[in-house]
């Protein structure tokens, strides 16, 4: 078993704004995870659930209202400041955005060289451009002297977010957070952003924290690995990666499978997609009382408005949900219908 990299443990944060009103948003609410040295998490879960804020949670961007973050069993609140800095180092964060993550005034070279100046890893100017040469090298970007002195503006999106890996890279990072790195991305490149942070993990052992909304280039990346889903702040399903997409429990992950396209229309005409009683997420500043996905759920009873889920099961397989025994099982061709159940 792998020693654990970074832990969650009932963590929250909520966000408060605005006087005299004070209105509140818990944009995390009691979120237990662990990411393993050298694991990849994949987190799904549609905009306004919470994971881009769980990620920057990890990566020190936030600090939790209640509970712990812990790295390699310490507590980041408890921790001195050596410590912490090698935490701030370890674990790196690269944004969807690579356009706006990236300073437009500078060029690849100094945008690189300026993390490993900073702390220490290059001495010379020599040294720190042969560096980041091996860095561009690395993320496939060659010839590096093709790249070194281009700015953001001339480059692709693809380019931008190796860009972007590369920086995170030159602190020899032990996590990298990677929110929606190929959201911005053309199609046609996604597969070889995430065949690259595939040989990160593989080759360096660099554990990978992937934030997502789409479960197709979740599959890709971490089917190896561990599957988090989110629903208005809380993980409502968490597991590994195919235990969890081969025994889907929770009615949203359900209603998740059902929405991805099949790219064959032979089976697309025969498949069911789940119906949610409403389309629309609610207002997370008044988030349902109970089981937050109860106003949208097609299985949901008076029980379900009262008293919150646990996630609860083996370590494998979680669901927060009080009838997760019950509920058939999902798949797209043999889905029971939600009125069969009641
Ligand atoms: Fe649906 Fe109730 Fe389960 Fe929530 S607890 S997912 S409302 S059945």
């Amino acid at each position: 078993m792998r020693n654990s990299l970074i832990t969650l443990e009932d963590v929250s944060l909520v966000f408060a704004r605005g006087w005299p009103s004070r209105e509140r948003v818990e944009a995390v609410a009691g979120v237990s995870l662990n990411i393993p040295e050298g694991g990849i998490l994949a987190l799904v879960g549609e905009t306004g659930s919470g994971k881009t804020t769980l990620g920057k949670l990890v990566a020190g961007l936030y600090r939790p209202t209640r509970g712990r973050v812990l790295f390699r069993g310490q507590d980041l609140r408890a921790m001195d400041r050596r410590t912490f800095l090698e935490y701030r180092r370890a674990v790196q964060l690269v944004h969807q955005d690579a356009f706006a993550a990236l300073n437009p005034v500078r060029t690849v070279y100094h945008s690189l060289k300026a993390p490993l100046l900073h702390h220490r890893l290059a001495r010379t100017e020599r040294d720190a451009r042969e560096q980041v040469a091996a860095l561009l090298t690395q993320v496939g970007l060659t010839p590096p002297e093709l790249f070194l002195d281009k700015y953001p503006h001339q480059l692709s999106g693809g380019q931008r977010q190796r860009v972007l890996l590369a920086r995170a890279l030159t602190v020899q990072p032990r996590l990298i957070v990677a929110d929606e790195p190929v959201s911005m991305v053309d199609v046609s490149l996604r597969l070889s952003i995430l065949q690259l942070l595939r040989e990160l993990n593989r080759r360096l052992g660099i554990a990978i924290l992937y934030i997502t909304h789409d479960l197709a280039t979740a599959r890709y990346l971490a089917e190896d690995g561990q599957l988090a889903v989110m629903y208005l702040g809380k993980i409502v399903e968490h597991g590994t990666f195919r235990e969890v997409l081969g025994n889907p429990r929770h009615p949203y992950l359900q209603a998740l499978l059902s929405a991805v396209p099949i790219p064959d229309p032979r089976i697309a005409r025969s498949m069911r997609p789940m119906t949610l009683q409403e389309i629309d997420p609610p207002d997370p500043r008044r988030p349902p009382s109970g089981c937050r996905f109860h106003p949208r759920c097609p299985y949901a009873r008076p029980i379900c408005r009262e008293i919150p889920p646990a996630l609860e099961g083996p370590a494998d397989h979680r669901v927060a949900c009080h009838f997760a025994a019950e509920i058939p099982p999902w798949h797209p061709l043999s889905a029971a219908s939600p009125s069969q159940w009641a």
